[in-house]
């Protein structure tokens, strides 16, 4: 919802006091069917304020989800570093450590996942992604 939606809320809830303060004061001078005319338009102005409202808290509640969201990745794009061909875990010192990241999926998805060195012989040397398939030749030695 953007500021044109809220400024209709804002309206709709005007309205409703406006009618409820004009009965008020006029009460005795209105004819019954001025008087429930009156009283439906205010009821209409508090349901269109009512449904408005419903729909700017959904949209306040997915807003917070995405910036949670964005939180999480900026987290976790500032706890890694890129290393050769892949990500690792980075210390307070800067310094990569732990096993290395996928590069591709890291990149592509914002997500990490650990790649496995190869048992196969003549792979020996290639770390591989199982999620992705990818496979990676001379990354950094492990550092703990
Ligand atoms: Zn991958």
């Amino acid at each position: 919802m953007d500021l044109a939606a809220i400024t209709s809320v804002v309206s709709s809830i005007k309205s409703a006091i406006e009618i409820a303060n004009l009965l008020k004061k006029v009460e005795g001078e209105f004819q019954k069917a001025e008087s429930k005319l009156a009283l439906a338009d205010m009821i209409n102005a508090l349901a269109d304020a009512k449904i408005a409202m419903a729909n700017l808290q959904d949209e306040m509640q997915q807003k917070d989800q995405e910036i949670a969201r964005l939180v999480e990745d900026l987290r976790l794009k500032s706890s890694v570093m890129r290393v050769g061909d892949a990500y690792y875990d980075k210390d307070k010192h800067g310094t990569h450590h732990g096993d290395p990241y996928c590069q591709t999926c890291f990149e592509s998805t914002g997500r990490l996942h650990h790649l496995v060195e190869s048992s196969v012989q003549a792979n020996a040397g290639r770390f591989i992604c199982k999620v992705c398939k990818n496979s990676f030749l001379h990354l950094p030695t492990r550092r703990y």
